[in-house]
């Protein structure tokens, strides 16, 4: 008889967007001429830029000839697009990565979910409290945690750390040591940043323990301040304990297209373990590599036009976070990220909880976004907008919201 992974069982209930999505659905039934916006899912709504466009057509016209024809992407990826991500991403920053240090694939949530194959079932992971879903129920699913309690709504076996308006939404380094710290800066969902100082702490920390940094840099592209790290790789040491996760979905406008990268330096060991082979191992056999056309979209981004039309693509959004900061901020909410990040996290009306507001919300001014809640307990009475909308809906939302 086959048997199912048991571990799946642990999950609870539906995923956090499609309980939105019923919601949303349930009232434009009963109020069908409702003129709902849409802030809350992570989405981007831009059309690709025209470098990007022109690179598929090109790379489409290519597959289409026996001469330049492509099958499968080697490995690791194609070298012209690593050699440029290593360059532009990395050496330019000061970072010590080389192009064969970089994991081409299709997207930063399957690799962040991905990763933990590579570690032994017993280790323990700690997590932010709000979290991106994806790094705490691939553990769950791999059997890394224990049961699902829901008066806690925590797993146990977990280190949560708090992201609180009390240490900025950057946690403290725990108690208890975790053998992998998953850490998201810019976060998602808070929209918080790590200074580098900040960050420098905890690659000490790893080297110290042997634990290894599991770093999501997805919205690395909407960092603004100065001191901010872009990467890991700026601090000292990270090459002995961190990976990095990359993803084109939120720079470039790749939801659709899929392309992401995992930066695994050489060497890095954990209990004199390389983890590179490990991680090419699992590539080579699981993985067959992102197509050549968004591989060669993924490269235009890098050429001077892509990226000066990148850089124009990230402040269309980074300009609604400012609408909507400003706009909610003027209007009394308490709100904090979208500086550095398309999150803006503000904190509910008269203590009500991040459940209630969406419902309040839904209701009084057709306004859809994200309960905090939904990302963990420390999320509860909070509630995430997203900046990724059009400008004339996020005006629109900003001034349903002030009318409160
Ligand atoms: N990491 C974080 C923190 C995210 O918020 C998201 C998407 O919302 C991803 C990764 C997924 O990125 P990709 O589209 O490359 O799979």
């Amino acid at each position: 008889m086959a048997k199912i992974n048991q571990n799946y069982l642990k999950l609870p209930g539906s995923y956090l967007f499609s309980t939105i999505g019923k919601k949303v659905n349930a009232y434009k039934e009963a109020h069908p001429d409702a003129d709902i916006i849409r802030l809350g899912i992570g989405d981007v709504t831009r059309p690709l830029s025209p470098s990007v466009i022109e690179a598929l057509h090109k790379s489409v016209d290519e597959m289409g000839n026996e001469e330049t024809f492509r099958g499968y992407a080697p490995d690791l990826g194609y070298e012209f697009l690593r050699n440029v991500i290593a360059e532009k991403d990395f050496k330019a920053r000061g970072c010590d990565i080389s192009a064969d240090e970089i994991f081409v694939s299709d997207g930063a949530k399957c690799d962040c979910g991905n990763i933990q194959e590579i570690f032994g079932t017993d280790n323990v992971i700690a997590v932010c409290d709000p979290v991106y879903p994806v790094y705490v129920d691939s553990n769950v699913m791999a059997g890394r945690t224990g049961e699902y309690d829901a008066s806690t709504e925590r797993f146990k076996g977990v280190i949560y750390m708090p992201c609180t308006e009390e240490n900025g939404f950057c946690p403290e380094i725990p108690d208890e040591v975790p053998d992998l710290i998953y850490l998201c800066f810019p976060n998602n969902p808070t929209g918080a940043v790590i200074k580098k100082a900040q960050l420098q702490k905890w690659v000490d920390y790893a080297n110290e323990h042997d634990s290894v940094i599991l770093y999501d840099a997805a919205y690395e592209a909407y960092i603004s301040e100065d001191d901010v790290p872009h990467s890991i790789y700026e601090c000292d040491g990270a090459r002995n304990c961190a990976i990095e996760f990359r993803s084109f979905s939120k720079t470039a406008g790749f939801t659709g297209l899929r392309l992401g990268f995992t930066v695994i330096p050489r060497d890095l060991t954990t209990g004199g373990e390389k983890l590179w082979p490990l991680w090419a191992r699992r590539h080579g056999t699981k993985y067959n590599g992102a197509p050549y056309i968004v591989q060669r979209a993924g490269e235009a981004v890098y050429s001077d036009a892509g990226r000066k039309e990148v850089k124009e693509l990230v402040g269309y959004y980074m300009g609604n976070a400012k609408i909507i900061l400003d706009g909610l901020a003027g209007a009394g909410f308490k709100v904090s990220g979208g500086v550095n990040a398309p999150y803006i996290w503000l904190k509910t009306p008269d203590n009500m909880t991040s459940w209630e507001f969406f419902d309040f919300l839904l209701d009084k001014a057709h306004v859809v976004g994200t309960p905090g809640s939904g990302f963990g307990p420390h999320g509860e009475h909070y509630f995430r907008l997203t900046a990724f909308g059009s400008r004339e809906n996020t005006l629109r939302a900003v001034e349903r919201l002030s009318k409160l």
